[in-house]
């Protein structure tokens, strides 16, 4: 079955993901796919159009059947348990993603960077690299995970370049020279989080990371299935 895309603004990500991508705007779309990527937006209006389109109780059901879903971004933002961000509380998310974000963490300073990021899940058995280029478009950031949650990457900067709200009341000589690990990327079951965007890259790696982890889910809920029988 096809790769579904939610595609609330038109988006045509899909086509740059190397995989059978259906666009999914209708509840009803969902249907017809087996995973779905949530690409980057605008995270409060994506939530207006999916409200809009009564798509929310379908993702959520789609969460919850433990079907694979992949969020870049704002689709990380969309998938969080909880989001901060400047309309707190009023933004409507999907969640099932254990964990709390920070939307637009790298503030007005860092708005859009790239960093070479380490993933060590990347590295293929042959000894490939561990370096992802993660490209930053006013990215949100992973404040805390819950018990459940592996963390892929986290990208370190000094604390005195954390933006302001996050650094110690008072600047002290060890505080200056400390690094901090944001958490950018998230693994929590069948969700995917990433807060960068790989789709903005020519390296697929975390597209066939996010299609092996479908198959295995789906091998495993096939195991499932027997196993029931077979009692
Ligand atoms: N800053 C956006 C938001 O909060 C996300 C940006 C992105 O998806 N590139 O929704």
């Amino acid at each position: 079955m096809a790769v579904g895309v939610l595609a609330l603004q038109g988006q045509r990500a899909h086509s740059r993901l190397g995989v059978v991508g259906v666009e999914v705007r209708k509840p009803e779309q969902l249907d017809s796919v087996a995973s779905l990527i949530i690409p980057g937006g605008e995270s409060t209006t994506m939530a207006k159009l999916a409200e809009y389109h009564n798509l929310f109780p379908a993702l959520r059901e789609f969460v919850k059947l433990g079907k694979p879903v992949w969020g870049t971004c704002a689709g990380l933002i969309f998938l969080a348990n909880k989001a901060y961000g400047k309309k707190e509380g009023g933004q409507e998310l999907v969640g099932g993603l254990d964990c709390t974000v920070q939307r637009n963490f790298f503030g007005s300073r860092l708005q859009s960077f790239e960093t070479e990021l380490l993933v060590p899940d990347l590295a293929s058995k042959e000894g490939g690299p561990e370096t992802f280029r993660g490209v930053f478009i006013r990215a949100p950031a992973v404040l805390e995970v819950g018990p459940d949650v592996e963390v892929l990457a986290d990208y370190p900067i000094p604390a005195n370049k954390l933006p302001d709200q996050y650094r110690g009341p008072e600047p002290d000589e060890e505080s200056s020279t400390a690094t901090v690990k944001v958490i950018v990327a998230v693994r929590h079951k069948n969700l995917l989080g990433t807060a960068f965007h790989p789709e903005l890259t020519a390296d697929i790696r975390w597209h066939s990371y996010f299609l092996k982890m479908a198959s295995e889910l789906d091998e495993g809920s096939s195991n499932a299935v027997t196993a029931i029988s077979a009692t």
